[in-house]
């Protein structure tokens, strides 16, 4: 048994059954013998069995919004946007299951053709961070693609996943199609990604266990795709309108309470411009409500667990420029902390996955790419400015797989998501996320009398 809490008031909510490697195989042996019927069912048929269940999420937002809210300790707002995305990527693979297209390619003597193949099984392992989010943006790719899925969640936040895959089967989805094994990923995640019966492993979470999974699935050469760690740059230029820039700096990076890939935790400022937005950004950051996740007003809510938030205070031991509020008693509570640092140091190097933000100031705009370079990581980012020309010249220079110009956004349903480096690969979102979960067929046929 595993014991799921609510990391702002330390209760148990529940207690769930904790899958081992019997059921993780008994699962795959579902998914493998309902993937011949589901990949002949009609695209028009699998597009509606999606669009249901899309339409279902809508039906179920409170409920799905409040278990995410007590399970991962995200303030209700947050989580009920983040159930009306997931609803909206559900719709968007309904409309894509048609629109996957193989090409014909112009060859001597006959036709060539191309097409999409499904893979088979496809496992999926997601983090506690976004945990219906994430599932979503690899169900609905994979499933419009005519694969089968075994999804093991977070062992810390496996209800709001449980309660999807009870939604998929209410839609119509046929058993075994879509399976949900709540385990550990040392156990469920390890066997999902050693099984010779599992074709390819979509994984979201640290870049140590990406690393496991790539080493494990070279043994049966799985498909991977791996979305990772980030350390994202948030440039502000000094032409940039910086009222703007740090009203919605602290949202990029303290939403979710810093547990969030995308999170830009380093803040590059131009050095002329320095002082000021770090004077309007400390304001800002005051601002914000960090409180009781069930209360419609609170922005940012605890950690997810009081291991976690050891790791993330161990970070902190620079100059701190601001520290905020946090309530007192039960809760994984941290303070949202700005600190002031110089690009090679671990708080402006390394993913603290918590709220901590370091202010870095930088000369010129090619000193400004160089420190946004200069991480392992490569997933996401800002830039700053009223300079359109610069703004373009920064992003293409810039090594990371999603940017934002004047703006801090980086998920959009229908726009593809990843990362460069040890951000991992492969893409989610959009029409891309249909390749890593299809395998391309060439046929040629004679036509020569
Ligand atoms: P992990 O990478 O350990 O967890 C992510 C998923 O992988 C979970 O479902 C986990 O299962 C599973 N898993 C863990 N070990 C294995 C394994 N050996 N084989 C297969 N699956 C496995 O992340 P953590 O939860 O430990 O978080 C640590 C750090 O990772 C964070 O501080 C952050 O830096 C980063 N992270 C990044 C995320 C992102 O969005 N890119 C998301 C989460 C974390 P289980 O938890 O049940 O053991």
């Amino acid at each position: 048994m595993s014991t799921v809490v609510n990391p702002a008031t330390e209760e148990t909510i529940a207690e769930i059954e904790s899958a081992g490697v019997e059921e993780t195989d008994a699962a795959v042996a579902r998914a493998k013998a309902a993937f011949p019927a589901w990949r002949a069912v009609a695209p028009a048929d699998r597009a509606r069995l999606l669009r249901r269940l899309a339409t279902l999420v809508e039906e179920h937002h409170e409920e799905l919004s409040r278990i995410e809210s007590r399970n991962v300790g995200k303030p209700i707002a947050g989580a009920r946007g983040e159930v009306g995305m997931v609803a909206q990527v559900f719709h968007f693979y309904a409309g894509a299951v048609d629109k996957h297209h193989g090409e014909t390619i112009p060859v001597a003597g006959g036709v060539d053709m191309t097409f999409r193949e499904p893979l088979g099984v496809v496992g999926m392992i997601t983090p506690w961070n976004f945990p219906l989010n994430i599932a979503s943006w690899k169900l609905g790719p994979a499933l419009a693609c005519g694969n089968t899925v075994v999804l093991k969640p977070a062992e810390l936040t496996p209800l709001s996943t449980l309660r999807l895959g009870e939604l998929a089967l209410e839609a119509g989805f046929p058993e075994g199609v879509v399976n949900i094994v709540a385990g550990k990923g040392s156990v469920v995640g390890q066997r999902l990604i050693e099984h010779p019966d599992v074709a390819k492993i979509g994984f979201t979470g640290s870049t140590e266990v990406g690393q496991q999974v790539m080493r494990g699935a070279a043994g049966t050469i799985k498909r991977v795709t791996l979305e990772l760690g980030g350390k994202s740059a948030n440039v502000i230029f000094a032409d940039a309108d910086l009222e703007r820039a740090a009203a919605a700096a602290p949202y990029a990076v303290f939403d979710n309470a810093g547990q969030d890939c995308c999170a830009r935790s380093r803040i590059l400022v131009e050095r002329a411009a320095y002082d000021r937005f770090a004077e309007l950004l400390i304001d800002a950051t005051r601002k914000l409500k960090v409180g009781d996740p069930e209360d419609e007003s609170s922005e940012m809510g605890p950690l997810i667990s009081a291991q976690h938030r050891e790791t993330v205070a161990s970070f902190v031991d620079g100059a701190v420029l601001f520290k905020g509020e946090i309530p007192e008693g039960k809760g994984y509570w941290y303070p949202a902390t700005l600190v002031e640092a110089r690009a090679d140091d671990r708080i402006a190097r390394d993913e603290v996955f918590g709220p901590v933000a370091a202010l870095i100031p930088f000369d010129d705009e090619a000193d400004a790419v160089r420190i946004a370079n200069a991480s392992q990581y490569g997933l996401s980012g800002s830039i700053w400015t009223r300079d359109g020309g610069r703004a373009f010249r920064v992003a293409r220079a810039i090594d990371t797989g999603v940017l934002s110009i004047n703006s801090n956004s980086s998920v959009r349903p229908s726009t593809p998501f990843g990362g460069f480096k040890q951000s991992g690969f492969g893409r989610e979102l959009g029409m891309h996320a249909l390749a890593g979960y299809s395998e391309v067929k060439n046929v040629y046929y004679a036509t020569e009398a």
